[in-house]
Parts: structure tokens; C-alpha cells; sequence
């Protein structure tokens, strides 16, 4: 072989020569030997492709090892990340749902640095019941019997079936047959946890007496799931707790409601709509109640369970529990949360997520508005830029269809409506480049930045200067 292609192969350095040059000094030192060889070989074998397909390459040592801090600092920045939530939607499932309050986080970071009485009676000093705390909170708050804590909602809800109603059937509404998003569909979890669903009434009515007509012996429970994330409208007819409750105990079998978000507290009290409590459901009749840590609640990912004594002594009592159990950090976050709640007059100065549900859209305006001219500025040559008023969502299943006032900044590219949706595209992608990236939403050819989340708006601003469209 002979010609340019085979001068520019020679001329390509040798790992070794690359890992002894002195600009390689500086990589070495920031990301060890290991990664940067990773870095160095992936980019030589790059570059003899692009040789061989005729293309010029800079084969010069400054320049590879430029290229090689760009991949390995791109890869650093590969796993998760801290963002700004402009999406409008404040729990955000794929966002990580609730903030911490700084005493949960403070309790949690202790938890990880230090060791701790998760499971150790220290009056006594034999071992301890590592969910004692959060159950004599939890029944406290909510006037519930008993109370027991595991990984997540999900878990929650199997490790209730798989005690009460393993190889026999769960009767549940049509209308119920939910699906929260990714994998967690109602009929799956019944199957999964070993118990046979039972469809009941139809999509958009289900009656009472379907209820007793889907009664058998081999009836376990009834299992009532909120509508997280939909509403059914027109002609309808749902059983609510109280008669539900009516039907199970004429049976001798045990109601239970999956609640999904859950609040603790009244959220009409603060002008927001109506989310059901575990006390209502509770107070109306139902044996158990379940509902997620991460969601109205505001904690930490978790399920919780509420309900009788003896249901609760059943599900302990279940290895299963032991594969679900939390871990300390999430029992030192949630304990701590918790604790705060029983101190209700202070939460909406001290919740994040309460704080960030009760900002009025004047509020969130003022704030967004030289944001908006910055931004105008900067995007100038590209979109015409607009503080909006928009609707925030709770999200995560909390108040379905239901939003609340907010402001925020829309942007719209300046391009005929052909190329408009990749500059859309373009410029969702450049607010995720940004340093610290920030979500967005596209929405009517507009990308909108919903403020109702927005914590610093110094540092978004600070960053606008890195923002690069189209590249
Ligand atoms: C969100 C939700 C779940 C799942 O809760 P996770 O805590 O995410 O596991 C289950 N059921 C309902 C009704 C929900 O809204």
C-alpha cells in the first residue's frame, strides 16, 4: 500500500508514545492510567477508519490528546446528573419526584456517614425493630392502627397481595385496571404476586352489586387502585370506599385501597384540589391502605402500608419483607420527614414540595421575566421569545387532570413550519447541554420553560452564556 492513506497511518503516535507525551501528563493525573488508555485506543481506532474511508486526520499529539479529555470528560458526565425541572410537571418519575428537605437530608447523609440504631434498642441494648420509629409516626399522623414501610409503592402493593391473597382471587373495577407508566400495570402486579384478578363492571360503571357478584370462596380481598393518571368523564359510576367497604365486610375479607400519592395533609386548605388521604380511606372502611414516600408525601422513594394490626403483623411476618425492606438512608429521611409533619403549621415554609405547589403565578412571573430578556438577547438571530402564563402539573399520579397556575418563558424558532420542529428539537437539546442541563417541554411549536421549579435563577442565567443551538 502506498499514497497519502499510509504516510497518515504512520504517522498516528503508539499508545505508549501517546500515555509518555507531556500534554498526556495532565489527562493522566485528572482521570488515572486506565481511562485514559480506554479513551486513547477507542479514538486511534477511529481514526484509522476515517483514514482508510480517505478522510484527513490531525495525527498531531496535542490534538489527540485535546480529543481524548474531550471523551473521557464526556463519559464522566455519562450517569445522573443534577438538572433543572422546567418541565412544567414538578413529580417528575424520570426527574427523581420529590426534593428533600434539607432535615432529611441532613438525617439521610448521617445515616451514610455514621453508624446508627437502625436496628439496635439502645435502653436495652439488644436489637431493635428497624421500622419502629416510622410506624409510631405514621400511626400517630394518621390515627392508623399499625403501619410498616418497604421499597416503593409497587412493593408495597405486592407484598400486601402475596400475604393476603396468594393462589386465590383479587377482585378489582375495570375502571382500575391502571397503568402508572414503564412496567407497573395492576393486572401484572396481581398475577406476580401469585393471585388471580377478577375483572369487575365495566370500563366507565362498576356497581356495588358486581362487587357481590364477583364474591366467592376463593375470594382473598378487594383491591380498590386510584386513578392516578387519568380521569374517566360521561356516563359514570365508581364504588367508593365506604360501600366498598360494606361489601368486604359482609364477605369477612379485607379491603384494601393502593392510593398511589397520598397526601397527609388537607390540600384544599392551601387552595390546591382535593387528593385523597389514607385517613379518608381509612375513616370510610378500608382494612389497608397503601401509598408512595416520593410522591405527595414528599420524601424519599418508598411504600408505605396502613391499616390493621393484624393485616400489618401478617406482612411482616412474610420473608418477602426482608427482599423489600428499606434501607437506613431512606428510614433516616423518611423518620426525619415524618417528624416534620408533626408540626403541620410549618410545612409550607418548610417542605419543598409544598413550597413549590403554593408559589402564585405573580410570584413565578417576576422571577421569569429577566430570564426572558436574557434569553431574548441571547436568542435573538434564532426565536422570538415570550413570558407566558402556563399550567404546572403535580404529576406522579397525584391530582390527575387537575393543574395549577404557573408562569414561565416560551420560545419560539423563527423558520418556516417545515423546519420548525427540528429547531424545536434543537433547542430542547441545547437547554440539555447546558452545564447544569435544564427540561423543558415542547408544546404547540413553542418550548416552554415552566418556572414553577426553579430554585437559582442566577445559575440558570449564569449558564446561558454556554447556550450553543444547533450544534
Ligand atoms: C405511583 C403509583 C404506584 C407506584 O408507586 P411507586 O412508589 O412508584 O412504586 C402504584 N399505584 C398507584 C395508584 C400509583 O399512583
Amino acid at each position: 500500500m502506498t499514497g497519502p492513506e499510509t504516510a497518515q497511518y504512520s504517522e498516528l503516535p503508539s499508545i505508549d508514545r501517546l500515555l509518555n507525551s507531556a500534554p498526556a501528563q495532565i489527562l493522566l493525573a485528572e482521570h488515572g492510567r486506565a481511562e485514559v488508555k480506554r479513551a486513547a485506543r477507542e479514538l486511534l481506532a477511529s481514526m484509522r477508519a476515517a483514514i482508510a474511508a480517505g478522510q484527513g486526520v490531525d495525527t498531531g499529539i496535542e490534538a489527540i490528546c485535546g480529543e481524548i479529555g474531550r471523551i473521557v470528560g464526556a463519559d464522566s458526565r455519562a450517569g445522573m446528573r443534577r438538572v433543572i425541572n422546567l418541565s412544567g410537571t414538578i413529580l417528575h418519575t424520570n426527574l427523581g419526584r420529590a426534593l428533600l428537605p434539607r432535615e432529611a437530608v441532613d438525617a439521610a447523609a448521617e445515616a451514610m456517614r455514621a453508624n446508627c440504631t437502625l436496628e439496635y434498642d439502645l435502653e436495652s441494648g439488644r436489637r431493635g425493630e428497624r421500622d419502629a420509629r416510622i410506624e409510631q409516626l405514621l400511626c400517630r399522623l394518621t390515627g392508623a392502627e399499625a403501619a410498616t414501610v418497604v421499597n416503593n409503592n409497587a412493593a408495597a402493593l405486592m407484598l400486601t397481595l402475596n400475604t393476603l391473597a396468594l393462589g386465590r382471587a383479587v377482585p378489582v373495577s375495570r375502571g382500575e385496571l391502571v397503568e402508572i407508566g414503564g412496567s407497573f400495570r395492576i393486572p401484572d402486579i396481581i398475577e406476580r404476586s401469585g393471585c388471580r384478578l377478577v375483572e369487575v363492571g365495566t370500563t366507565n360503571r362498576t356497581h356495588p352489586r358486581d362487587f357481590r357478584a364477583a364474591l366467592g370462596p376463593q375470594t382473598a380481598i378487594i383491591l380498590k387502585v386510584h386513578q392516578s393518571n387519568y380521569v374517566i368523564e360521561g356516563f359514570t359510576a365508581a364504588v367508593d370506599e365506604r360501600e366498598l367497604a360494606l361489601v368486604c365486610h359482609e364477605a369477612g375479607i379485607p379491603l384494601v385501597v393502593d392510593l398511589g400519592s397520598g397526601a397527609l395533609l388537607d390540600m384544599e386548605q392551601f387552595g390546591l384540589p382535593h387528593e385523597p388521604t389514607p385517613m379518608e380511606a381509612l375513616g370510610k372502611g378500608a382494612d389497608l391502605v397503601t401509598f408512595s414516600g416520593d410522591k405527595m408525601l414528599g420524601g424519599p422513594q418508598a411504600g408505605i402500608i396502613l391499616g390493621r394490626r393484624d393485616l400489618i403483623d401478617l406482612i411482616n411476618a412474610n420473608p418477602m419483607k426482608r427482599a423489600l425492606r428499606c434501607d437506613k438512608v431512606t428510614i433516616a429521611a423518611l423518620a426525619a420527614l415524618l417528624e416534620m409533619y408533626r408540626h403541620p403549621e410549618r410545612l409550607r415554609d418548610r417542605l419543598p414540595l409544598l413550597k413549590t405547589m403554593l408559589r402564585g403565578r405573580a410570584e413565578i412571573r417576576a422571577q421569569a421575566a429577566p430570564l426572558a430578556e436574557l434569553l431574548r438577547r441571547r436568542l435573538a438571530q434564532v426565536a422570538s421569545v415570550e413570558l407566558v402564563d402556563c399550567d404546572s402539573e403535580i404529576g406522579s399520579g397525584a391530582l390527575p387532570g387537575r393543574s395549577i397556575a404557573s408562569a414561565g418563558i416560551a420560545i419560539r424558532p423563527q423558520a418556516s413550519t417545515r423546519r420548525q420542529s427540528r429547531l424545536l428539537d434543537d433547542l430542547a437539546a441545547a437547554f440539555r447541554r447546558l452545564p447544569v442541563p435544564v427540561i423543558g417541554r415542547i408544546r404547540n411549536n413553542e418550548f416552554v420553560l415552566d418556572c414553577r421549579c426553579l430554585e437559582d435563577a442566577g445559575e440558570f442565567a449564569a449558564q446561558l452564556a454556554e447556550l450553543e443551538i444547533g450544534r
